[in-house]
């Protein structure tokens, strides 16, 4: 049984790597060198829990959506991330980086973000930890999710609009990268999903491994049984969905259903569905599928929802994709918007426009659930932040 394990050059099979520039050679080597060992070291342990527990406020609930659950013919249980403080999964990544950071003696922090939700969380572990903060994101991302860009601001972040390609996450992430090379002895990069240069992806799985080590025991408190028939996540780089899977990527009692970005429909080209339509491209110093021409352009992606509007997605997810071990749908605006609105009237939560890709995965998958399977999905995030976008397609 393969357990999607990373090698020692950071592969999952054919993907991953690290394909970096001369520059950032040292800085690279040097994280890839002493992540592990940091975090397996009894006071990083230590902090990172305290962290998790008392400032983010986990063990995160695992719900039992009962009215969902009637609706769809089986149990439903819903892993609530849109309750951490900051509204989204993204805060367990980010203390857990600048933890790792601080150990490594860096001082000054930059990331990336789409939807805004990373950049609030590393704007935020950064004022707990009194270090400077630059936060790159898409100028067309600063517009559709002013809130976010307010908290980043508030909290003491400079955010610096990018005004390259169609101005959103993939455009973020090459100004950060171009920044990481101008000062790559005091910086530290704090990536926000399963993407990048050996070991980010590894270690953002590792830091996000918490919520799936949580279903672990929830599940088993709740069902008298330690895993789901179904786990459910949306993927966009890929962390929540690693986060919810890790410790299940081996057992096949599990079935792994995956929703990404299908934007207007795969056919239409407005899409962000790199699994379903990407071929095997290098994107930010990874080996993945990607979202690009023949002759290896990258097609600007669209998605309505900012976190998942990425050309490529994380190894792992690729080599599990590829495997058939997940399974990984395309879900339009649409579908994600109507699983929204649905989820709100029948439970009474606002959920992110990313994390209601997943939800509209049940209707996708209604007719394969029997009434006693259980059913995992995480709620990435809460969708205080999608609200302009909600209440332009509201129908009353
Ligand atoms: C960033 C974000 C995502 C997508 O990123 P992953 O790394 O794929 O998890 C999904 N949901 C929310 C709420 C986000 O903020």
């Amino acid at each position: 049984m393969k357990n999607y394990e990373v090698s020692k050059d950071g592969y999952y099979g054919e993907f991953g790597g690290s394909y970096i520039p001369e520059i950032l050679h040292k800085v690279v080597y040097d994280l890839q060198e002493q992540y592990e060992a940091i975090m397996n070291s009894k006071d990083f342990k230590e902090e990172f829990h305290a962290l998790l527990k008392d400032y983010v406020g986990r063990p995160s609930p695992l719900y039992y959506a009962s009215r969902l659950s009637e609706k769809y013919g089986c149990k439903i249980y819903l892993k609530r991330e849109d309750l951490n403080h900051t509204g989204a999964h993204k805060i367990n990544n980010s203390l857990g980086q600048i933890l790792l950071a601080k150990k490594m003696g860096k001082t000054r922090i930059i990331c990336e973000t789409g939807a805004g939700q990373h950049g609030v969380a590393t704007a935020t572990a950064c004022a707990l930890m009194n270090l400077p903060c630059v936060v790159y994101m898409g100028a067309t991302d600063v517009e559709r999710q002013k809130p976010n860009v307010e908290r980043m601001k508030m909290l003491g972040a400079t955010v610096v609009p990018v005004q390259s390609g169609n101005k959103t996450l993939k455009d973020a992430c090459n100004e950060a990268i171009r920044d990481w090379c101008c000062n790559p002895r005091d910086t530290f990069y704090i990536i926000g999903s399963t993407m990048g240069p050996h070991p980010y992806p590894e270690m953002v799985a590792r830091m996000q491994s918490v919520i799936s080590e949580e279903i672990k025991w929830q599940i088993k408190e709740k069902e008298g049984r330690d895993y789901p028939d179904y786990l459910m996540a949306c993927i966009g780089g890929g962390s929540n969905a690693a986060g919810t899977i890790y410790h299940y990527k081996g057992d096949e009692r599990v079935n792994i259903v995956l929703a990404e970005a299908g934007g207007l429909g795969v056919e239409t080209g407005e899409t962000a569905a790199s699994l379903n339509i990407g071929t095997v491209g290098i994107l930010h110093g990874s080996k993945m599928y990607v979202m690009q021409t023949e002759d290896g352009q990258i097609i600007e992606p669209y998605s309505i929802s900012a976190g998942l509007d990425y050309p490529g997605v994380g190894p792992m997810h690729c080599q599990m994709f590829k495997d058939g071990r997940s399974k990984v749908l395309p879900i339009t605006d649409q579908e994600a918007l109507d699983a929204a609105f649905e989820l709100t009237k029948l439970e009474g939560i606002i959920p992110a426009l990313e994390s209601a890709h997943a939800l509209a995965l049940l209707p996708r998958m209604k007719d394969k659930f029997k009434k006693d399977d259980v059913v995992v999905l995480t709620v990435s995030g809460r969708g205080d932040k999608d609200m302009q976008t909600y209440l332009k397609h509201i129908k009353n």
